[in-house]
């Protein structure tokens, strides 16, 4: 594996403006968390997805289609001032593939421009030179790549061997924080992937987390033995920012529940393509209201919502959201009736992107 032993240095003037945004980017942080600590009344992270289209289909996904239009400039526009207006510390952006939108840098502008904290999760394949400095020029904090396996195969093309020159490029030349998410557990062929990839990264100077899967029923199910060792080292090559608070990940490896209260459709958002408001990735269809509807008590009453898959969720970015509030404000409430036409989508087998 020649191609993935290379690295190359980053010029002094890139490596000038990354330290920089570094520090802001990390300075807004502090901030956020110090908001989210004072008031539960704002969303701390919000997805987002302006493209259901994706260029790959990894088998396990039901997340992307072939076939969608990207999300008109001027929508995703009216999308943000919504989020912002709500006081949205953080928006990740996510797909489909986003790279395929083709106002994208637009999009991330926006954010910042609005005082929200950007960052954005592809796959990586449309990574180039120059599509890095526009997105460095357009102002995005962070960025994450899953990479699935060392080699491709017919589950999945998102692999080092398919992504390491990219990811030679995104040490070159980017500014903002790039993590490396590699996965373990069901469906995966070889444990030992989810190491080098996570070596890799760690040597290309990026953080890595680890995702887990679970079997067919979206079941907690144990790693076994290599599996958790790996799992451990894994862990403990990580060393990203917000991604750093994952304990509840230690449970998900071992198979056991866990407690916490899940803020989805108040602290957290996942807003689709047309515009509404679903409680995550996984839970789609619910509440499935349009974000220009979505009101302030709409959002209270979902931080009061007790949430039946709490427990064995596996949706690691809304349960790092969480730790801020799990120590206050049980959760009491039921989830609101579902009108017959609504649809919920309840995805068993998730890669953790987020
Ligand atoms: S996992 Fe990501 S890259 Fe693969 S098909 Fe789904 S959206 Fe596309
Ligand atoms: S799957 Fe997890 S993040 Fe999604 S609503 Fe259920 S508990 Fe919350």
């Amino acid at each position: 594996m020649a191609e993935e032993t290379k690295v190359m240095r980053a010029s002094g003037k890139t490596r000038l403006r990354r330290g920089l945004r570094f520090l802001r980017t990390r300075a807004r942080e502090l901030k956020m968390i110090g908001k989210a600590l004072v008031s539960t009344k704002h969303p701390i992270l919000v997805h987002i997805i302006p493209m259901r289209q994706c260029n790959l289909a990894c088998t396990y996904c039901n997340e992307f289609d072939d076939f969608s239009n990207p999300v008109p400039l001027e929508e995703m526009k009216k999308r943000l001032d919504a989020l912002a207006d709500m006081g949205t510390s953080i928006i990740t952006i996510s797909g489909g593939e986003p790279l395929m939108h083709p106002e994208l840098d637009e999009v991330i502008r926006h954010m910042r421009r609005r005082g929200m904290i950007a960052g954005l999760i592809t796959n990586g394949f449309y990574l180039n030179k120059d599509r890095i400095e526009r997105l460095n020029e357009a102002g995005l904090e962070h960025l994450q790549i899953s990479i699935d396996n060392v080699v491709p195969d017919e589950v999945s093309k998102k692999s080092l061997k398919t992504l390491d020159g990219r990811l030679v490029m995104l040490s070159q030349y980017a500014v903002f924080q790039v993590n490396i998410n590699s996965v373990l557990g069901s469906g995966v062929k070889d444990p030992v992937d989810a190491l080098k990839i996570a070596h890799r990264a760690v040597e290309l100077g990026f953080t890595s987390t680890v995702g887990i899967i679970h079997d067919n029923n979206g079941q907690l199910k144990p790693l076994g033995p290599q599996e958790q060792g790996i799992f451990e080292e894994v862990m403990a090559l990580g060393k990203s920012s917000f991604s750093r608070f994952n304990e509840f990940q230690h449970n998900v490896a071992r198979g056991r529940e866990h407690n916490w209260r899940c803020r989805a459709g108040s602290r957290y958002l996942y807003i689709c393509e047309d515009g509404l408001v679903h409680w995550c990735s996984q839970q789609r269809g619910y509440p499935g209201i349009p974000l220009s509807q979505y009101s302030p008590e709409m959002r209270h009453r979902e931080y009061s919502t007790k949430k039946f898959c709490a427990a064995r969720c596996t949706v690691s970015c809304v349960q790092q959201v969480g730790i801020l509030d799990n120590w206050r404000d049980p959760q009491n409430l039921k989830p609101m009736p579902m009108t017959p036409q609504a649809e919920l989508v309840q995805i068993g087998q998730v890669r953790g992107d987020s």
